[in-house]
């Protein structure tokens, strides 16, 4: 593996690098950052936990300067993602007086538009947010150098192709692009082989596999007593950090109340519901120990770097499996140990095979010890049975 130094960066982002306290590039890292300082387009397929903030923020910060026009736009699809990286490029320009500036919906115009006439050197920007400043006339991309497009795949889920071609269309053409996706189904091909000029494209492990630390585990229960069960399995659990995600807000919000009667717990939510001051709140108190127990939606959550997560537990098998690799992503991260435990009714055999041929391993069917199941039909093991539906009383299979 290279050093730091072998890479190219430049003086004062080595020293940046120093204080981050990183000693060796990760594999990501090791690839992309001499690929963006030939000034090559990249598309790269990564897990989320694998460095990438810094695989693309190094290089831009080495090779742009002061200026009175942005030079670097990053886009990302929730606001907190954003911050995370205007976090990072902030920590990383350390060293090299930059103008980084953080533009997302949820909070007000005036801050943001007096920022960006103090003349911004990096926006990180949500797309929504972005485009509003556009058709206002508040931003001008003609001088971006470098666009980086992070998680794509979840921009996309979250519909913003529409918002992020218009983008795109406004930078320059001789722009360099360095796309990022955890998948690549056709239309992400389709719009990278549209937005990068022959990229590199670098791609680091087995995108598919979860972080090896994990252990995981089904537990199987009537979908009457989902809620109960998760409630069992906080109780018992002996987790330091929890992260709990759900399909909806309103579940999320349902069980956050249900878990607040527990004794020990110090639970608070994140969805897109919830005001952004609230939402920042309630990361900050979860990554400093405030909170032990983080419910959330996926979208929310997606890509956040939160350290020391010990456990993730799914309310409901994701119905992506792609979703499942990136939520235990949480857990586990820096080769700590981590469970992952999700919660399985019948409507969810197939989803749960889905994610177990996506990961591509058998996740082990458990049973809380002195639960009172009503329905044990799934706990057998034996995925096929379940699958048939009930035939009305009287009627035989001929
Ligand atoms: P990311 O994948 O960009 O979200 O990064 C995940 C975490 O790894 C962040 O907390 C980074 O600060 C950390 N990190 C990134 N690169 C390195 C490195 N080379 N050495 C140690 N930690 C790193």
């Amino acid at each position: 593996m290279p050093s730091f130094e072998d890479l190219g960066l430049t003086g004062p982002v080595l020293r940046a690098v120093k204080k981050a306290g990183y000693e060796e590039p990760t594999p990501i890292q090791a690839q992309a950052i001499p690929v963006a300082l030939e000034g090559k387009d990249i598309v790269g397929a990564s897990q989320t936990g694998t460095g990438k903030t810094a695989a693309f923020s190094l290089p831009i910060i080495s090779k742009i300067g002061p200026s009175d026009r942005p030079q670097c736009l990053v886009l990302e699809p929730t606001r907190e993602l954003a911050a995370q990286v205007e976090e990072q490029m902030n920590l990383f320009s350390f060293y090299k007086p930059l103008n980084v500036m953080l533009l997302h919906g949820g909070v007000g115009y005036g801050h943001q538009i007096e920022a960006l006439e103090n003349q911004a050197d990096v926006i990180i920007a949500t797309p929504g947010r972005l485009l509003d400043h556009m058709e206002k006339g508040n931003i001008d991309l003609s001088s971006i150098e470098y666009l980086v497009l992070d998680e794509v795949d979840r921009m996309l889920d979250m519909g913003f192709l529409p918002d992020v071609k218009r983008i795109i269309d406004r930078c320059p053409s001789h722009r360099k692009t360095l796309f990022f996706s955890a998948t690549m189904p056709g239309a992400i091909q389709t719009l990278a082989n549209w937005a990068l000029k022959d990229p590199v494209e670098v791609e680091i492990g087995e995108r598919r596999s979860p972080a090896e630390t994990v252990s995981h585990a089904f537990y199987p229960v009537g979908m009457d007593q989902r809620d109960e069960l998760l409630l069992k399995l906080v109780e018992q659990t002996g987790f330091d950090s929890m992260m709990i995600f759900t399909r909806t807000k309103k579940e999320a919000d349902t069980l956050l109340a249900q878990i607040q009667k527990i004794e020990g717990t110090k639970p608070t939510a994140l969805h897109s519901d919830i005001r952004q001051s609230d939402r920042t709140k309630a990361l900050q108190g979860f990554r400093d120990g405030t909170f032990n127990i983080i419910v959330a939606t996926d979208i929310a959550a997606r890509g956040l770097d939160i350290s020391g997560v010990t456990h993730v537990i799914n309310y409901r098998v994701p119905e992506n499996p792609e979703d499942y690799v990136h939520r235990i992503g949480r857990t586990g991260r820096a080769q700590q140990e981590g469970d992952a435990f999700t919660i399985l009714t019948a409507d969810e055999l197939e989803n749960a095979a889905a994610v177990e041929h996506y990961v591509d391993q058998k996740i082990e069917r458990r049973k809380i010890d002195g639960f009172d199941y009503n329905y044990t039909a799934l706990l057998d093991d034996k995925p096929a049975a379940p699958l048939r539906r009930k035939r009305p009383p009287g009627r035989r299979r001929r």
